[in-house]
Order: C-alpha cells, then structure tokens, then sequence
C-alpha cells in the first residue's frame, strides 16, 4: 500500500485560521510541499508571514495534491468548499484523499462523505481537540471517521500535526466523538467557573482552592489547562484578558451540535442543553470573540432575582 510519507507529496490546505495556520505551518516546516488558501485576505497575509505558500483562488489547486486538508468554522462553510459552486469534489483526482478537520454536524459530515465515495474519492471526517497551543506544537488529538485504509496512507501526515490519532469508526464517528468531548468541556467550564465564582464570594482564595481541587475530586481537564482565573495557570487565557483560544462562538456552535446530535437520537441532555443556552446568551451579548473560558464572566453577573 502507497503511504503519503514522501516528502514531495502536494498537501492542499483550505482555512488557515487560528488552528489551520499552525497546523500547516508544521506540515510545511517538516518538509512536505503545502499550498495554503484562505477567503480572508488577513488570513492569506498572516499565512504568507509563516512562510506559506498561498494560492489566491481555490482552483490553483490542481489535481496534483495527494491530500487536501480542510479547518473550516462550520458546516456551510465545509459544504461549500467541497459541494459548492468551486467545490473541490468535482476537481480532485481519485487518488487524492480528502480529510476535513473541521468540527461539523455528524449528519452534515456523512453527507460530504457520501458525496465523495459517490465520485470515487475517499474522504475522512478528522476534527481535533488540543485548541490553538495543541495546533501550535503538533500534539493534537485526531479523531477520525472513515475508512481504515484511508486513514493509514494519511497516517504521517496527521502525525505530524498531532500526538494522538484515533480511529473512531465510520464517517462521522469523529465529530461523534468531539461533539461528545465538547459537550463534556462546556459543562465542565461552567462548573469550574461556578465553583471559583461561589470561592470568590466565600472569601476563599482562588490559589488555595486550585491547589485543592486540583489533587481533589473536582480536578479535571479544563481546571488544570483552561482555569478561568488569572495568574494561576501559565496556559489560561484569563492571563491575557481571554483573548482565544478557543472562542466562545465556537464551544457555542460546538453545543448546539451536541445538542442536535442528541435529538437525533432521541436523547434529552439536560447539563449539554443548558451549557448551550448560556454560551449562545454569552456570544449573543458580544462576547463570541473571546476565549470560552470568559463564561465566568456571564457567571459573575448572574444574581438570584428577588
Ligand atoms: P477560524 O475562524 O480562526 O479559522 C477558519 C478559517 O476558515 C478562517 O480564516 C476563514 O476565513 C476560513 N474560511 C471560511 N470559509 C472559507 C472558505 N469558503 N474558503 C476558504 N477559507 C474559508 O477558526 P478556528 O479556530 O481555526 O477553527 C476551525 C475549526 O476547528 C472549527 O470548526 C472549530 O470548531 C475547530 N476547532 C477549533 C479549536 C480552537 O481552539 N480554535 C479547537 C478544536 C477545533
């Protein structure tokens, strides 16, 4: 089976935002021939200032690119780069294997898939956890839906960009797995936040409880990584005024996904469709842009009404 270590290997890369630009950053340092595109000029000049490649429209890429790589916002968007009116389905050689790594709807996702083994292409579902530090040091964790065989010849350009793949199933088991992952994030955030919020209240220094709860019960994740409380944690972006990171429109979209996941199949999840409600309340107050660890901000204001 032909594996795509060769370094003269083509790699398209669409959507160099806050996590595409470090990922093909690293994809292009290890050796491998990348060409980035992005709609937004500020993003094409950003990738440009890395070093990158940049075409100025989608159809310079040609049907030489072994793989294409996709880190897109959200559905429309990843619909539209591959089924649209330019959409790459229709101009990718058989032997290129697709692999978005966007977070999008389950459904959404298999429908790309179908439409790609519909043209004989293999297309894999590959969204990622880590956040923009995590892009930055190729220590992502993939999850990745689609065909086995796929997924190895692809296997050390991943590895590139990350530390952890895992075959998670069929197409859309990935964004199965991260809307499941996220669901659990947003959640945890809001308790953190609450937890720290109710301390701050007690007169509990937030240092102390940190310490505590981080060899405690209430240790997790979010709490060692993203604690929303200043000077405590190096890697928190509370530490630089809750710039992302990881926006708040986007752990807003990701619980909506959740939220229509779990519809589908009938379930009620009460916690996930509460961390909706608040983090789409927190973006639609103007506060999308910053990390979504800033929920505690939205905490921080809520009182019990009299
Ligand atoms: P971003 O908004 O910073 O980047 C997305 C880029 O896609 C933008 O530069 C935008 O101009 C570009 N784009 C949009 N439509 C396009 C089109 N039709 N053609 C070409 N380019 C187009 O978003 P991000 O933070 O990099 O996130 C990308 C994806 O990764 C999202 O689905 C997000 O949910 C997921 N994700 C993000 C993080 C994080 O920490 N930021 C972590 C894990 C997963």
């Amino acid at each position: 089976m032909f594996v795509y270590r060769e370094m003269t290997m083509k790699i398209g890369f669409i959507g160099i935002g806050n996590m595409g630009l470090p990922m093909a950053f690293n994809l292009a340092r290890f050796g491998y021939e990348v060409t980035a595109f992005d709609k937004s000029e500020q993003a094409c000049l950003l990738g440009q200032k890395r070093g990158l490649r940049v075409a100025s429209t989608m159809n310079e890429f040609s049907k030489a690119e072994n793989i294409i790589i996709t880190m897109l916002p959200a559905d429309d968007h990843v619909a539209e780069v591959y089924i649209g009116k330019e959409g790459i389905l229709d101009r990718v050689s058989q032997s290129t294997i697709l692999v978005d790594c966007s977070t999008i709807d389950v459904n959404t996702s298999r429908t790309l898939a179908d439409e790609a083994k519909s043209r004989n292409l293999d297309m894999l579902d590959a969204p990622v956890s880590g956040g923009v530090s995590g892009a930055e040091s190729g220590s992502l964790t993939f999850m990745v839906g689609g065909e086995g065989i796929a997924l190895e010849k692809v296997m050390p350009v991943l590895q590139v960009m990350g530390k952890n793949i895992v075959h998670a199933g069929a197409s859309g088991m990935g964004q199965a797995a991260k809307v499941c992952n996220n669901m659990l994030l947003g959640v945890s955030m809001i308790g953190i936040s609450e937890s720290f919020t109710l301390a701050d209240r007690l007169g509990l220094d937030p240092k102390i409880l940190f310490d505590i709860m981080s060899s405690a019960t209430g240790d997790c994740w979010a709490l060692r990584n993203h604690l929303p409380i200043a000077g405590i944690v190096e890697t928190s972006a509370a530490n630089r005024s809750f710039s992302p990171g990881f926006a708040v429109a986007m752990m807003a979209k990701d619980l909506r996904l959740a939220e229509s996941a779990a519809k589908s199949v009938d379930l009620q999840t009460d916690l996930g469709i509460l961390a909706s409600t608040m983090y789409t309340e927190f973006e639609k107050g103007g506060s999308g842009h910053l990390d979504y660890s800033a929920i505690i901000n939205l905490i921080q204001q809520k009182a019990f009404s009299k």
